[in-house]
């Protein structure tokens, strides 16, 4: 009895247990199956990389890269994903700073349930962001390589990327503003060239060029052949008081922009057509509103002898061919404006043709008239109160009637800037010039704000 007493609950467990577990109790009674057949697990994942690199983000040798991961999951546990770029392990999704080259990127996912990973991988070339270029300074007897010089690219915030002028002239600069819809472009020259300073369009990035000047220039030809005079950019460019405000080397105002003129006549003929009483021309629509004698004509081609032999330009009547073709200066007499004046027929670039109006008859004999309205007409001249000039004006001093060494040699410059500038197909190098002799002296921000486009263009922002 004590023993049953002991062996009871044990029975009952024993029961408990058959009945919980009717299977083991009845090994012969056959079990419906749920699921014998699992369904297969599928996991893919793919990779993508963009074809081109962020633009405003792009740098080199570095550029950003973002991997993006993305999958299909037949199961509805997790999956995590990973991104590698070769061997180092990045965050999906983020840009990532990799080397120009070849770049193997890998996507894995992996299912959290089950640990199934499947790994995808691209390759990505990834290019140089370059700015290439070349560099020349204009000389008095050309041009010469400045292979001292740096080249250098920046934005508003400052100058970060620079590269070197090499022998040939060429550069080719890594820089992460290649994309960027304008550069700000300097150029720290060697010695003997004045330093530049400008912002540059992107579409001239692939083939910029940047015509420097020289710090000094000896006069090649004419009157002044032989005299050597420093280079002061920021005097020719130094404005005269109102009313004029012009400076030696011109500019013009154009959509809010500030442009330097530095066009040049094509050839060294200034050859001359009196314009009859009451003939005009139509690209300025003035007329002579008297008659020009021939002893005014006489009389201002021999006033004019002086200016041809120091400029180095032939000064003559037009032939009757050059008429039809080639006339590069109308004389006017129009007696009721306000005073004689001179200037070129178009654009910012090369002139065709330039004209004088003379008020008084004694003009066409008067030295200083004369030559002042030939520096505007055939060459395109402003004004200047920072030298000796034929082209004084609003100085608070007399027009000289001479001719003076810094007249014709930095007249002879613009010239010879503009036929690099043709030479390389380029425009606005004497500006670039400008800004920076005006930085490098005072230290103060560029007052100009330059696009450099070709001749095509005028330098529309
Ligand atoms: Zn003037």
């Amino acid at each position: 009895m004590p023993l049953m007493s002991r062996l009871r609950p044990a029975t009952c467990a024993a029961v408990v247990f058959l009945s919980a577990c009717g299977g083991g109790a009845e090994p012969n009674h056959p079990v419906t199956p749920v699921d014998t057949t699992p369904i297969p697990e599928k996991l893919t994942v793919s990779i993508s990389v963009p074809s081109t690199l962020l633009p405003d983000l792009q740098t080199y040798p570095y550029a950003l890269l973002t991997v993006k991961a993305g999958y299909t999951y037949n199961k509805s546990s997790a999956v995590t994903t990973a991104c590698r770029i070769g061997t180092q392990a990045v965050p999906c999704e983020v840009p990532e700073a990799v080397a120009v080259g070849k770049v193997w990127s890998y996507v894995s996912a992996r299912s959290e349930a089950t640990g199934l990973t499947v790994i995808d991988s691209a390759l990505t070339i990834v290019k140089p962001a370059l700015i290439k270029g070349r560099a020349v300074v204009a000389t008095s007897t050309g041009e010469y390589v400045p292979t001292a010089s740096y080249v250098i690219a920046g934005d508003s915030a400052g100058f970060l990327d620079s590269t070197i002028v090499s022998a040939d002239g060429t550069f080719s600069m890594s820089s992460r503003f290649r994309l960027k819809n304008r550069v700000h472009i300097a150029v720290r020259g060697d010695a003997g060239m004045a330093p530049m300073l400008g912002w540059v369009s992107s579409v001239q990035l692939d083939s910029l060029t940047l015509i420097g000047s020289p710090k000094s220039f000896t006069q090649q030809t004419g009157t002044f052949a032989g005299q050597t005079r420093a280079i002061d950019l920021v005097k020719a460019a130094t404005v005269v008081p109102s009313p004029s405000i012009l400076s030696y080397y011109p500019h013009a105002q154009n959509g809010g922009a500030t442009y330097f003129s530095v066009g040049a006549p094509k050839t060294r003929l200034g050859c001359v057509v009196f314009m009859p009483m009451g003939q005009r021309i139509s690209e300025i629509g003035i007329s002579s509103t008297d008659i020009i004698t021939a002893a005014d004509s006489i009389q201002f081609l021999a006033t004019a002898q002086p200016f041809a032999k120091a400029f180095s330009i032939e000064i003559r009547t037009c032939t009757q061919p050059e008429r039809d073709q080639n006339v590069s200066l109308y004389i006017f007499l129009i007696p009721a404006v306000g005073g004689d004046n001179g200037g070129v027929i178009a654009g910012y670039a090369d002139f065709t043709a330039g004209q004088v109006t003379i008020v008084n008859r004694q003009s066409f004999g008067d030295s200083a008239a004369v030559l002042h309205e030939l520096g505007h007409a055939l060459l395109g001249l402003g004004h200047t109160c920072m030298w000796d000039s034929i082209m004084l004006s609003s100085c608070g001093r007399y027009i000289p009637s001479g001719i003076y060494a810094e007249d014709v040699v930095y007249a002879s410059l613009m010239s010879r800037t503009r036929e690099l500038e043709r030479k390389y197909h380029t425009r606005f190098s004497l500006p670039f010039s400008i800004n920076g002799a005006w930085v490098e002296r005072f230290g103060l921000s560029e007052e100009m704000n330059l696009l450099v486009l070709d001749e095509n263009g005028r330098g529309v922002p």
